[in-house]
């Protein structure tokens, strides 16, 4: 091997990585290449800035200055204007069950404060006649968004997915090929492969250990995006119910579809962070269909009873582990 070639080798397989506390989570981020480094300083700060514009608590995000002006038009950022858009055309796909203004509702839920409580079912119905993001008043010539009043927005849903496809596109500026994002464990970007040409291994969470330290799969993949929602993420109990965060805007209660987690594999990932969500909300019957219709990603489902359905593209991909190894596994075809 010559000098200059072991050279290259050292630069390609030169590992930066780093973590950003924000969006609620813990994300970290790893790059080779020689502009790594960089690379990662870019997004972390391009991460940091969308949480600020983009958190639905923190008083001087752009979301926030929406809702506390509810009924008046607040100007806004390109970005915001685009997210809320996109969501919203996504949402009416889905028949709703994406719905970025259930904000009012998960709040009265406690699930963005973290003091729980389980709501009476009046407060309930009085509430979700302020959930309809058909309601949402974009005009983006002006760059405002009207919400009306008593209805707010939350981009909760969809962030994560869509920071990972701008840390994607900042990682290929700086000429890098080869990256691992991990936001949260609910988003996941592997960009490429790994610098020694094999695929990435990235585990789905075992939605029924509350520990998080156990996995249900693996799911072996270069160049692609996998988001998962899932019940153990954010919940509570009372008398022994489980209540989590993921809410059907139809009901205005936690999701109980019969999946209790969502694994999406996509090309971008605001696409997947919108499906694992909406996908968590219709149950198994609706997110086949859709995908049937729509196409455009793979899936790996897991029911309340441990069954584990995989789209035919994912099959070949996804590798259960632990308890799952020998748990029951579908796999649904495109052709019905
Ligand atoms: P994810 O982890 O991507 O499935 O997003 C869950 C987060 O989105 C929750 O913590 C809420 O902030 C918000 N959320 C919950 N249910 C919905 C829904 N049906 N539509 C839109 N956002 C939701
Ligand atoms: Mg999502």
């Amino acid at each position: 091997m010559s000098v200059s070639s072991e050279a290259e080798e050292t630069a390609e397989t030169l590992e930066a990585t780093a973590e950003v506390f924000a969006m609620d989570t813990y994300i970290s981020l790893k790059a080779y290449g020689s502009r790594g480094e960089e690379a990662l300083d870019a997004v972390s700060t391009m991460i940091s800035d969308l949480d600020a514009r983009l958190s639905v608590t923190d008083t001087s995000s752009e979301i926030y200055a929406i809702n506390a002006a509810a009924g008046t038009p607040v100007t806004v950022s390109d970005t915001t204007i685009s997210l809320i858009q996109r969501s919203v055309e996504f949402g009416s796909t889905v028949s709703g069950a994406l719905d970025i203004t259930i904000y009012p509702i998960s709040r009265t839920w406690g699930f963005t404060t973290g003091v729980y409580q389980v709501p009476t079912a009046e407060s309930i119905v009085e509430l979700l006649q302020y959930v309809n993001d058909d309601a949402v008043v974009v005009d983006a010539e002006a760059s405002t968004v009207l919400v009306p009043e008593n209805t707010e927005v939350d981009l909760g849903a969809v962030v994560k997915g869509y920071a990972g496809d701008q840390a994607v596109e900042i990682l290929k500026e700086y000429g890098v090929t080869s990256a691992l994002l991990n936001l949260g464990g609910s988003t996941i970007r592997a960009l490429g492969a790994k610098p020694d040409g094999s695929s990435w291994r990235i585990a789905i969470q075992d939605p029924n250990d509350e520990s998080g330290a156990t996995y249900a799969g693996v799911l072996t993949v270069t160049d692609c995006a996998i988001d998962t929602s899932g019940g153990y993420e954010r919940y509570f109990e009372e008398d022994g119910v489980t209540y989590w965060h993921i809410i059907d805007p139809s009901t205005g209660y936690p999701a109980k579809s019969g999946l209790i987690s969502v694994t999406i594999l996509s090309a971008d990932s605001f696409s997947g962070d919108c499906l694992s969500t909406a996908c968590f909300v219709m149950g198994l019957e609706d997110t086949i269909s859709y995908w049937r219709t729509y196409g455009d990603f793979e899936f790996v489902l897991i029911t309340e009873e441990n069954v584990i359905y995989v789209s035919e593209g994912a099959e070949e991909l996804f590798t259960p582990v632990n308890d799952f190894e020998n748990a029951e596994l579908i796999v649904v075809p495109y052709e019905e």
